[in-house]
């Protein structure tokens, strides 16, 4: 497999405030075409950095694509460097100064002197054209590696990259497609995952099978590398035919999706709708149902009843349910589902109540007490859960395994 590096450049991407995204949207790009990347590195603007830089990755990579520095200011040292980590001059590139000078024009301004610089091509380069910005890129070949210098802004670097790179590159890593897949996993822990499917898994070389935790659930993350997408596409459904024989329910989602998309999908596939009482997760229910597109189809309304009185007076939850209980039980969680389900008239009804914490714990009921609950027309079901973590992550723990519930409920 053709092996690849990519250095960002740009001191701002050594700071807390920007973050270096061409190199992720380039990986995903280069993987596609069957080139694995195996290095990045961001380096600041600094000449003696990055041309150590650059050296070394034309040591080891077949492929060095840069991104940044190309701008016409003094810190936008790529193009110089580049050259002289390579031992080839710049030149300046006359078709490519008239081509600025007019782009400057045709934006209704005089070509500052400083713009020359983005003129000065690497010896042997081929300049690559730059439609939304004034830095043209370059891709040239030295001593056998595949050396492309691509803008920094991302609106500019992404279009340049399709424009003139993908199908070069495609065509240097032969027929080799790498493809991808996100099997998610909610209802079991890491260990108890890998316990039931390394034996699959550990069998194959290709395709590869990483498991991650997520924040609530596990993800089994498979790349296969195939001849042909499709040849790579049956590896993938091959292996993960096998996962899901050892797994079943337990994975929501086949292709990466949100567990609330394949929510949705099966509430509208099925013409059912959902209410949603919340507590403790103060309407992050709702607010990820709604993040999804055509959600109102079936989501109807959600009600964030914190208080007692509120569960009281907006769910018709007792009183003297919640003075016998307390508003952290099951009995109120299932009776806070049913009211939002009558409430509203849809088919379900769905609520969450419980402790997120850091304070209001107590030995009885400590942080990380939730009850869920889910009600249709012929009965109302709880789960209590005790969740790990600090606020934040109870919150979110505790949408996840409503929404669970509910996945379950419509298989
Ligand atoms: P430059 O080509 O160095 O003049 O970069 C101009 C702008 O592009 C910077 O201010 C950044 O906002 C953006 N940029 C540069 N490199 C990256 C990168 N690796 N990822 C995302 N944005 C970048
Ligand atoms: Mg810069």
């Amino acid at each position: 497999m053709l092996t690849a590096e990519i250095i960002a450049i740009g001191s701002e991407l050594l700071t807390p405030d920007r973050a270096d995204t061409n190199s992720l949207w380039l990986t995903e790009k280069l993987n596609a075409i069957g080139i694995e990347v195996k290095l990045k590195t961001i380096v600041g603007d600094d000449d003696a950095r990055l041309e150590e830089t650059i050296k070394d990755a034309l040591r080891r990579s077949r492929v060095v694509i840069t991104t940044g520095g190309l701008g016409p200011t003094e810190d936008d040292i790529t193009r110089k460097i580049a050259a002289r980590a390579m031992s080839r001059r710049l030149v300046l590139n006359e078709a490519v100064l008239d081509a600025l000078r007019e782009k400057f024009m045709r934006w209704g301004r005089k070509m500052p002197e400083i713009n020359t610089r983005q003129a000065m091509i690497i010896e042997g380069a081929e300049v690559l054209d730059n439609p939304h910005g004034s830095a043209p890129g370059m891709y040239l070949e030295h001593e056998g590696r595949s050396v492309i210098l691509l803008p920094g802004p991302p609106r500019e670097m992404r279009p340049m990259y399709e424009t003139h790179v993908s199908a070069r590159l495609m065509a240097k890593a032969g027929d080799v497609r790498v493809a991808r897949r996100v099997l998610r996993v909610s209802g079991l822990g890491e260990s108890a995952v890998d316990e039931r499917i390394a034996p699959v898994y550990t069998q194959y070389k290709n395709p590869q099978t990483t498991i991650l935790f997520n924040r609530s659930e596990i993800e089994i993350h498979l790349t296969a590398q195939g001849k042909s997408e499709q040849e790579a596409e049956l590896l993938l459904d091959g292996l993960a035919g096998q996962i899901e024989e050892r797994l079943g329910d337990a994975i929501f989602a086949f292709r990466g999706e949100q567990m609330e998309e394949i929510i949705g999908l099966r509430l509208a596939v099925n013409g059912f709708t959902l209410a949603v009482a919340e507590s403790c997760t103060g309407g992050l229910i709702a607010e990820r149902l709604t993040e999804v597109p055509g959600s109102s189809t079936y989501f109807m309304e959600g009600v964030v009843t914190y208080s007692n009185d509120a569960k009281v007076r907006l769910l018709g939850v007792p009183s003297d349910l919640i003075a016998e209980y307390g508003a952290v039980s099951a009995p109120v969680a299932e009776a806070m589902a049913e009211g939002v389900r009558e409430r509203a008239g849809t088919d379900f009804g769905l609520s969450v109540t419980g402790i997120a914490g850091p304070g209001g714990g107590t030995e009885d009921k400590p942080v990380g007490l939730v009850y869920i609950a889910l009600s249709d027309d012929a009965h109302t079901e709880h789960r209590k859960l005790l969740l790990p973590g600090d606020r934040q992550l109870i919150r979110w723990r505790a949408s996840q395994a409503a929404l669970d519930l509910l996945r379950r409920r419509l298989i």
